[in-house]
């Protein structure tokens, strides 16, 4: 008898088990023609937030770049680059048409504590790291006598910028949340910390990842247009005619292109197939109602929607037995390459998935069945996310008029990617890149590439900092 219910529970289990994962199967589906009509969806917030300030979800923020590098910038510059869990400080030799001679920086990772503490915490650390950079430089980097180091700096979240050089923050995304420091400009904190910790440095770009990506990736490549970010969040930015941004008073600029950060990640839409995963996250999220794009398809969210699945497979299926695993409970303890492991092992008996299991939730002796599961499971989240982010390119080829092929001319479109997520979860990019490409179809294959731009925000933002030197006159630039 006791054989018989142990039996029947357990199958009661897999049809439950079943149950759950089919529903979300089917939740999350991404058909293609629902990806076009997101891209549609997309482009027309597009214009809506280049109309007018507040004009939508997507911000579109005008970047005070209207110049990308050409490949004659020239000299010694330093870029800081915060946004993520870590942030890098870099020094660039930059040697006109003969490239870059050297590079050299320092990464450092952000104590989980300075992101919700407050701004001077956060600032003053930042400068101490800069501080101890410049103080180990060797010789071989002296500027000029009397001349100033300039800087470009990279700061990867939502800024209304009021120059090339200044911007206010309009607030946090992703793990950071300083109530003091929404509204204030960023510029002028990361100075006045400077000049705290002794380092003479100016400014001279504030740029956002995607447009420091854009910045480094047309220096390698000139036919990039669009810059995208797939890391800790996820976020767009290309270059746009001066024309048609309404919103944009300013002086028309020379080259009459501006470059424009989307905040894609904030993009949302009822055609988003959002989950009862989704809306749980949001809800406990530090910034619920925003980023609902981003929480869908970026590199901070993908393991605890896992994590949300798998609780709940716990929790009503009886998944990994009768109680539920208490690690399970823990927000954000299944971060995504872990995921992204479990998703990728390729070994008979799923050892990979085994182990993380054990380790970080501490689930033993699972079947091979639950184990499938398990990737099963990565496979519908990742492959919604990436899908997604594929539309959302497409909605910018469509905005650029890109995704029609003309016959007689292939103009390239090349489009710049960066970010943890799209460099190491190989399952991901491999799927954003198909679907890119089944979305605009064979005959634009030849014409649009997506290359991994390595590292090209902080290159990048050197790169901005040299065209926007004080001393370009002096150089004759
Ligand atoms: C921020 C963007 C940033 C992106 C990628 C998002 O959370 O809002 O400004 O570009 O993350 O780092
Ligand atoms: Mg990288």
């Amino acid at each position: 008898a006791l054989i018989v219910r142990h039996h029947v529970r357990s199958s009661r289990r897999w049809v439950k088990t079943a149950e759950i994962l089919r529903e979300l199967e089917e939740k999350c589906a991404t058909p293609n023609t629902k990806l076009k009509q997101i891209a549609d969806a997309m482009t027309v917030e597009m214009h809506a937030g280049l109309a007018s300030e507040g004009g939508s979800k997507l911000k579109m923020l005008v970047s005070y770049v209207d110049n990308l590098p050409t490949g004659d910038e020239e000299g010694v510059y330093y870029a800081l680059d915060l946004g993520g869990t870590n942030f890098r400080v870099l020094r660039v030799q930059l040697a006109g048409k003969s490239g870059i001679k050297s590079q050299e920086f320092a990464e450092v990772s952000i104590p989980p504590q300075l992101m919700i503490g407050t701004s001077e915490e956060l600032f003053d650390y930042i400068a101490a790291e800069l501080a101890k950079f410049v103080a180990d430089e060797g010789d071989t980097f002296h500027l000029p006598p009397g001349r100033q180091r300039e800087l470009g700096f990279t700061f990867s979240f939502p800024v209304m910028q009021l120059s090339i050089d200044s911007g206010t923050l309009m607030r946090w995304t992703k793990g950071f949340s300083i109530q003091d420091m929404v509204g204030q400009d960023v510029v002028a904190e990361l100075t006045r910390a400077m000049k705290g910790q002794g380092v003479d440095m100016r400014v001279s770009a504030l740029v956002n990842d995607t447009v420091g990506t854009l910045a480094g990736g047309r220096y390698d490549n000139k036919d990039v247009v669009i810059a995208v970010i797939l890391g800790t969040g996820s976020n767009a930015a290309y270059v746009e005619r001066a024309q048609a941004i309404p919103k944009w008073h300013g002086p028309t600029p020379k080259s009459g292109e501006m470059v424009i950060n989307m905040e894609w990640g904030n993009f949302r839409s009822s055609l988003l197939p959002l989950t009862e995963y989704d809306h749980a996250l949001d809800v406990e999220s530090l910034n619920p109602g925003e980023q609902i794009f981003e929480k869908m398809i970026s590199g901070m969210y993908l393991g605890e929607l896992l994590r949300r699945v798998l609780y709940r497979m716990a929790e009503e299926a009886a998944l990994f037995g009768d109680i539920v695993p208490r690690n399970l409970k823990t927000p954000f303890i299944l971060r995504t390459p872990e995921m992204s492991a479990m998703h990728h092992d390729t070994t008979p008996d799923l050892v990979v998935v085994a182990n993380k299991l054990k380790d970080i939730l501490e689930i033993s002796n699972t079947s091979l069945k639950t184990r499938k599961i398990v990737v099963k499971l990565c496979n519908i989240i990742t492959t919604r996310g990436a899908r997604l982010a594929a539309s959302g390119i497409l909605g910018i080829l469509k905005k650029l008029g890109k995704d029609v092929f003309r016959d007689g001319e292939t103009p390239k479109t090349v489009i710049a990617m960066d970010g943890g997520l799209y460099e190491h979860y190989t399952e991901y990019s491999k799927c954003l890149e198909n679907t890119v490409y089944e979305l605009v179809g064979d005959e634009l294959s030849d014409s649009i590439k997506l290359v991994h731009s390595n590292d090209g925000s902080g290159i990048g933002a050197a790169l901005l900092a040299a065209s926007h030197s004080r001393y370009i006159e002096v150089d004759g630039l």
